[in-house]
């Protein structure tokens, strides 16, 4: 038994939301966003979950995971949304990995390949993130490359699909639109976890959903329709008991009045649990919610532990930190982040456990 902070990832919870993304957008196929190690959680077992569910097509960031993944799932069809990037391309000139092609430059240096030694592409068009993507304007300029390319999806990215105001989505919409009819007769994909609750005119033929498969919330405001997949876990390892009041941490910045009990815990920010949720975050040991006391160190949190039962509040005892079904996306709220950004980085320490998916 190790006292590292412990992430227990659901793999049956995993497939539930696949299908639940499945049935939401019925008409498309769902394809599965696994980049940066399948959002934080471990990308073998989650990709061998998601194609065990149905998905076939994966998308990651670049061709160091692609790799990876291609080595874990030899049957899937592996994109890297990185594109067909300068320092990258000799990892395409097998018919293995494929890229989402982003600029102008990208699409004339891929077609300038002989044709028996590209694979296909998908290429992706700005539709008004300014981040990745041929601008709609140059696509009719690059006529004569595109023609001579095998193309499998003409893709492009939403930027507020989770916003309460679908306006600029449906800009988005609308520009996509405009793409396609310079790209005829091209499958298409648009959405994302957030874009596939926009409804069917935002669904295509392919969907990319990436945090709702991981059980984050794609409605913001909303009740989450997606069913929990992280807990995280640490070891209790010291226990004070107070005769006086005291102080706790860093800045000493947490108060504790004579007669609390403040417990430290072995999770820091270098597992993901991020420093400016000292004092804001909560806890559960032993059933009950506790807050954090005090800043987050590297490696150890303080919690007041004042309201749980002696018995339970103990050394090698095990709190909780992201627990039950909003858990994932209260951690963001305290951080001031999103749940994106809370799964991205727990860290190397941090065990990765793996329930169901058999
Ligand atoms: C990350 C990403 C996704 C997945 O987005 P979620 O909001 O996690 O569903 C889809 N498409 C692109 C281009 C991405 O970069």
């Amino acid at each position: 038994m190790s006292a590292r902070p412990r992430l227990t990832v659901d793999l049956d919870a995993i497939r539930a939301n696949y299908r639940r993304l499945s049935a939401e957008a019925p008409g498309a196929d769902i394809a599965a966003v696994v980049k940066a190690d399948g959002y934080g959680l471990g990308l073998a077992p989650v990709a061998r979950t998601l194609f065990a569910a149905g998905a076939r097509r994966f998308f990651v960031a670049d061709v160091e995971e692609a790799d990876e993944l291609a080595a874990i799932l030899p049957d899937a069809v592996v994109y890297v949304l990185g594109g067909y990037a300068a320092g990258a391309r000799d990892a395409f000139r097998g018919r293995r990995l494929r890229p989402v092609l982003n600029t102008p430059g990208q699409v004339r240096a891929f077609a300038a390949l002989a044709p028996d030694r590209r694979p296909p592409a998908a290429l992706q068009i700005d539709s008004g993130m300014t981040r990745l993507g041929v601008p709609v304007e140059a696509i009719d300029g690059l006529r004569h490359d595109l023609a001579g390319l095998e193309l499998d999806w003409l893709v492009s990215h939403l930027a507020c699909a989770d916003a309460p105001d679908p306006g600029f989505s449906r800009h988005q919409r609308a520009r996509f639109e405009a793409a396609r009819r310079l790209v005829p007769h091209l499958p298409a994909s648009l959405a994302n976890s957030a874009g596939i609750f926009l409804g069917p005119d935002f669904h295509y033929d392919l969907c990319r959903p990436g945090i709702a498969v991981f059980g984050g919330n794609p409605r913001p405001g909303r009740a989450n329709p997606m069913a929990p997949v992280v807990t995280l876990d640490a070891e209790l390892l010291q226990v004070y008991a107070l005769e006086g009041e005291a102080r706790v941490g860093y800045g000493a910045t947490y108060r504790a009045p004579a007669g609390a009990r403040i417990a430290t815990a072995a999770v820091g920010y270098a597992d993901g649990v991020l420093r400016c949720v000292g004092n804001r975050a909560t806890a559960r040991l032993a059933g009950v919610e506790v807050p954090l006391a005090g800043r987050v160190s590297m490696d150890l949190v303080g919690l007041d532990v004042t309201a749980v039962p002696t018995a339970a509040a103990v050394e090698g005892a095990r709190v909780e930190l992201i627990w039950g079904a909003d858990g994932l996306d209260r951690m963001a709220e305290a951080a001031g982040t999103i749940a994106y950004e809370v799964l991205a980085r727990l860290g190397p320490r941090v065990e990765r456990r793996y329930r169901g998916g058999g």
